[in-house]
């Protein structure tokens, strides 16, 4: 292992732990998108002194932008001696609710048995400080490298990051020529490579009856009875359909390696908010679904979609007076860097070095900030890779383990070694 650059990490130990701490103190807790400035304000000082340039961007009138609740953001920079590659490291700082269940104060950074506790710990302020000393360490031992360091704290990705990496990407932040390589630190385990996500779409669709009184309900037409025959094809026609469709992605867990459908709401029938726990008297002539379909690099987009409206217009011309309409509310395609790409080759090397052993490379079920890296910045040379165990993310009593923040910490210096003097070497 590249001994300069383990013993400069390991001598930032103490210094990783009191970052992890106070970051986890800043209760970013979105919605609503609680103290995002004093948060990012504190990355951006803390990097000014390390001698990174830095920037607070405010994501303005994206979803939940106001005065109280500024979607702030921070970029910081460090330019090398001479021109090269900029390698970004980008971690989202808003965490999920506490919610109940805790043993200690979610917001204390409390430090026991090689743990920091916290919300957020692992999701993703562990990762954030890891790749923050990664970076610190690796300028310290190679300060004539070539190229630049980018670190970002951004907002909103636990809501879909519209005010974060969409915002930033569509002002150009996560494109060539300003960035070449981008590592996004969530805790996927340090010992994986995350390539990509599966695909969504997400649609409503409504049914249409007419309405006339519930005594009557013969003079009427429900609304309600024909989503139940949608219902009712999707369990014996569209969920097998999906469940035999396998994928060469490594997505995990492992029971995500197909497609998956998930019936997230139905509303039917008027409103019974006028009279509490009165029902309407009426037969419904409308009934709404929001469906999430999780699709693989496999399928194709108008694909996935076509097979719900063929089952939609099959119950057209079958079913009496039955009528539809779908919106479609999300798209998001599947996304898979591959293993050979210049950031998962680096990252491959630091894990090898560490431990002694191949990366494991996985995809994740659901998407993150590297859709929008991808899809608006046009910048495909990305994966997520950082310390933490993701089933402790959104958990009570979340925790980030020392040792792994340090191991991952020493796997991601070692990756801008390979991205920054590999290209010196190669300039
Ligand atoms: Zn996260």
């Amino acid at each position: 292992m590249n001994e300069h650059i383990s013993r400069a990490i390991a001598e930032r130990i103490d210094d990783l732990v009191a970052l992890t701490v106070d970051l986890i103190r800043f209760p970013t807790v979105n919605p609503p998108g609680e103290g995002y400035t004093p948060c990012t304000e504190y990355i951006a000082n803390r990097l000014k002194k390390q001698g990174f340039q830095t920037t607070l961007i405010r994501g303005e009138d994206t979803p939940g932008d106001n005065d109280r609740y500024p979607r702030t953001n921070v970029i910081a920079r460090y330019e090398g001696r001479r021109p090269g590659p900029t390698v970004h490291f980008n971690s989202h700082i808003d965490v999920v609710e506490a919610g109940a269940g805790w043993t200690v104060d979610p917001f204390a950074g409390v430090v026991r048995d090689g743990k920091v506790y916290g919300r957020g710990a692992c999701d993703m302020k562990g990762g954030l400080a890891a790749s923050i000393i990664a970076a610190e360490a690796f300028i310290a031992v190679n300060p004539d490298f070539s190229g630049a360091i980018e670190i970002s704290g951004t907002v909103d990705e636990e809501s879909g990051g519209f005010g974060g990496v969409a915002y930033l990407a569509q002002k150009g932040f996560f494109s060539k020529p300003r960035v070449d390589h981008v590592i996004i630190p969530e805790p996927l385990n340090k010992d994986r490579i995350c390539l990509g996500h599966r695909g969504v779409w997400w649609a409503e669709i409504e049914t249409k009856g007419s309405i006339a009184h519930g005594s009557m309900p013969f003079l009427g037409d429900s609304a309600i009875r024909h989503m139940g025959a949608v219902l009712h094809a999707f369990e014996e026609e569209l969920f097998p359909a999906l469940d035999a469709k396998q994928t060469r992605m490594p997505v995990v867990p492992e029971g995500a390696r197909r497609s998956t459908l998930n019936l997230n709401s139905v509303h039917g029938g008027q409103t019974e908010d006028y009279f509490p726990g009165l029902p309407s008297p009426n037969v419904p002539d409308s009934c709404r679904l929001v469906i999430d379909r999780r699709f693989l690099i496999e399928e194709d987009i108008s694909e996935v979609r076509n097979e719900v409206v063929r089952i939609l217009e099959r119950l057209k011309r079958e079913r009496p007076k039955f009528d539809y309409a779908i919106r479609d509310l999300m798209e998001v395609l599947p996304l898979m860097t591959e293993s050979d790409a210049p950031v998962p080759t680096a990252i491959a090397r630091g894990i090898r070095e560490v431990f002694g052993k191949e990366p494991e490379y996985v995809i994740s079920p659901g998407t993150y900030d590297q859709k929008h890296i991808s899809r608006i910045g046009h910048l495909h040379d990305c994966v997520a890779y950082g310390p933490g165990i993701l089933d402790l993310a959104h958990r009570p009593d979340e925790w980030v383990g020392i040792d792994d923040m340090v191991e991952s910490a020493k796997v991601m210096a070692i990756g801008l070694d390979v991205l920054l003097k590999g290209a010196a070497k190669a300039a």
